[in-house]
């Protein structure tokens, strides 16, 4: 009887030991870790996804390829300055001069590199979506730009590519091919010692493969990027044809540029200058 009394005990006890000791405690805080777990998960989640979207769509403030390092080395300029519209001066010794030495900014480059400004902007792309562009200019025309880029893309203007000529290693038909529009490059024109429009950064080309630059040579026309044939014909209908009626030219020609379209001994129709 004493040893069925005490088997009758321990069962007992191991029954109230299993409900209230182990179990009874783990399970809520095994819920309550689990329930962290998914919040924290979620949270992951949404900011995987917010990150997503900033880099697609809602361009950050900081120059591509440009790390913050250089920002005490330059200074923002006085021009038109938003968040995502903006102008730098920088130095020999910036991160962004780093980028054109040798290219864009050739070794015989006269032009001071204290005229020269590097400017942010966005553009629609072809893809109906913001984009974020790199141009390097002349100072004498940062706030034009800044001003006519902020217009175009409020407009939603159609801009493919705006990137600097360097990652085009400076190559002016490889980055007109790409459909890259550009400003500084320096050169002397052929056969002078007279800088250019993009030598000095005074002139900017503008969806460069549908608005081709055609010159009769010797009875033979030359088409510069050379796969822009089929924009040559500019009485045709296509996109991203540049015109008086066109957006931009209204643009650049209310701030003062001349347009390359107009000119008569050739024609530049992706190019406007000051
Ligand atoms: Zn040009």
């Amino acid at each position: 009887m004493k040893r069925y009394v005490a088997i009758l005990v321990c069962i007992v006890l191991l029954v109230t030991l299993g409900a209230c000791g182990k179990d009874g405690e783990q399970q809520p805080a095994k819920e309550v870790v689990e329930s962290i777990k998914s919040e924290e998960i979620l949270e992951a989640a949404n900011k995987s996804k917010d990150k997503t979207t900033d880099e697609n769509q809602v361009p950050n403030n900081e120059p591509n390829n440009d790390n913050t390092t250089g920002e005490d080395r330059m200074t923002t300029t006085n021009v038109k300055d938003t968040e995502n519209f903006y102008g730098i001066e920088f130095t020999a010794d910036s991160d962004i001069f780093a980028r054109i030495k040798g290219k864009s900014y050739k070794d015989d480059c006269t032009v001071p590199l204290e005229d020269l400004r590097y400017l942010h902007v966005l553009h629609v792309g072809f893809d109906g979506q913001p984009h974020e562009g790199e141009i390097i200019c002349n100072k004498a025309i940062a706030e034009d730009l800044l001003e006519i880029f902020e217009q175009l893309y409020e407009a939603g203007y159609q801009i493919e590519k705006i990137k600097l000529v360097d990652e085009y290693n400076a190559e002016d038909e490889a980055s007109m091919a790409d459909n890259n529009s550009s400003s500084f490059n320096f050169r002397f024109i052929s056969h002078t010692t007279k800088i250019s429009k993009h030598g000095s950064g005074m002139a900017i080309d503008i969806n460069p493969l549908y608005n081709p630059y055609i010159k009769t040579v010797n009875g033979n026309l030359n088409i510069e990027p050379a796969n822009s044939t089929p924009y040559v014909d500019r009485a045709a209908d296509f996109p991203h044809k540049i015109d008086e009626t066109d957006l931009a030219y209204q643009l650049f020609t209310a701030h003062g540029f001349s347009w390359g379209g107009a000119w008569t001994t050739s024609k530049d129709y992706q190019h406007f200058e000051k």
